[in-house]
């Protein structure tokens, strides 16, 4: 989606990915490598003026064999600590920005501790590499610690206070290097099983004055780290609170609405930071609904027959809860928009599909 954004500017691409099978062979050059290939990675680097990822589990130190030889937006700060989430609350903390109370475990008696101080329901997640709710869990009762650790303990963890919220929200920031930044507004995030299912924005439960917390915390980190590129923020809305949850380096799902609910989408915003062209209005076009398709390819025709519906497939083969697309509706009237996500996921729940 970011390359697509970019050759209508008139930038060309060249893309490196493990797996040999990626969608973006499809649209570009591939070289799929290892992360640790260092001679595939200096032959993906031949020519390229400027590196970017949307994925934030790269290893860091491929991010830093690249960063010495090209540019790499957003910065391998931004990335280092977004792997790792007490890294990531620390810097929270740091800039004054609220989070759910949380602690470092390191073994069960950690646990133990750190539960008892901190109180019941917590959440136990591992520091690294979970997303969608991978490699968390929750715990309820004092009597549950020694099956969350069993399920994930073993590595660094981290245990954090559970939030009663009443919504989910996430804001999308753009900064470039001369520190221009702008936002768009904040988004409404629906998640199931820790996987996100739709976003609504402008967020409907965004009063102006959540909306100004939001966007001052996403200000916050992007000044603090001197951030280049797109960063999204994710927020936790709780009586009139607004807590960071965590953040992603990177274009995110819950921005994929600006490819048509927006004056300018954010690939193509990321892409303007990047490479030092001006920025995009980040104005919403509307109210837009995104929806993720998991797990099946949906009937194309009856989606399409819906007006104001978008369509994007990845070309990613269906697998169980994997995101193979989304769709986007984009209304002028946001009680159109009702209507036509309730026929919407008729047509979708037709196929089967895993919303
Ligand atoms: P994360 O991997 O941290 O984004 O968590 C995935 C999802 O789990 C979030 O979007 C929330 O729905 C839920 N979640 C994560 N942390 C907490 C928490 N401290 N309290 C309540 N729900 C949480």
């Amino acid at each position: 989606m970011l390359a697509l954004a970019g050759y209508q500017l008139g930038v060309e691409f060249k893309f490196f990915d493990p797996n040999s099978g990626a969608p973006v062979g499809q649209i570009g050059q591939l070289i799929a490598a290892d992360y640790g290939n260092h001679a595939a990675l200096s032959r993906f680097l031949d020519g390229v003026d400027v590196v970017t990822y949307e994925f934030e589990s790269i290893p860091l130190s491929t991010i830093e064999f690249v960063a010495e030889r090209v540019t790499v937006f957003p910065p391998v700060e931004a990335l280092e600590i977004a792997q790792d989430r007490l890294l990531e609350k620390s810097l929270f903390q740091e800039l004054g920005i609220p989070t759910a109370g949380f602690a470092p475990v390191e073994s069960l008696q950690d646990l133990g501790d750190a539960a008892g101080r901190m109180g019941l329901p917590a959440v136990l997640k591992t520091r690294r590499m979970g997303y969608d709710g991978k490699g968390q869990t929750v715990i309820r009762d004092m009597s549950e610690l020694a099956a969350a650790w069993k399920k994930v303990g073993g590595v660094p963890l981290l245990l954090e206070q559970y939030v009663s919220f009443q919504h989910e929200l996430s804001v999308i920031g753009v900064r470039d290097s001369a520190g221009r930044e702008v936002f768009y507004p904040p988004i409404e995030n629906l998640h199931r099983e820790g996987v996100l299912r739709r976003s609504i924005a402008p967020a409907p439960c965004a009063t102006p004055e959540i909306a100004a917390l939001a966007t001052e915390y996403s200000r916050r980190l992007m000044e603090r780290l001197e951030y280049v590129g797109v960063l999204a923020l994710e927020l936790f809305s709780a009586d009139g609170r607004v807590l960071a949850n965590e953040m992603a380096p990177r274009v995110h799902n819950s921005g994929h609405w600006t490819s048509e609910g927006a004056e300018t989408s954010q690939f193509e915003n990321h892409l303007r930071a990047i490479l030092s062209l001006p920025l995009g209005a980040t104005t919403p076009i509307g109210t837009s609904l995104m929806l993720n398709i998991l797990g099946h390819i949906p009937p194309v025709q009856a989606v399409l027959a819906i007006e104001g519906a978008h369509l994007h497939l990845y070309g990613k083969a269906p697998t169980e809860k994997r995101k193979v697309g989304h769709v986007t509706v984009v209304a002028q009237d946001p009680a159109a928009i009702e209507a036509k996500v309730a026929t919407l996921l008729e047509a979708l729940e037709m196929s089967g599909a895993a919303l």
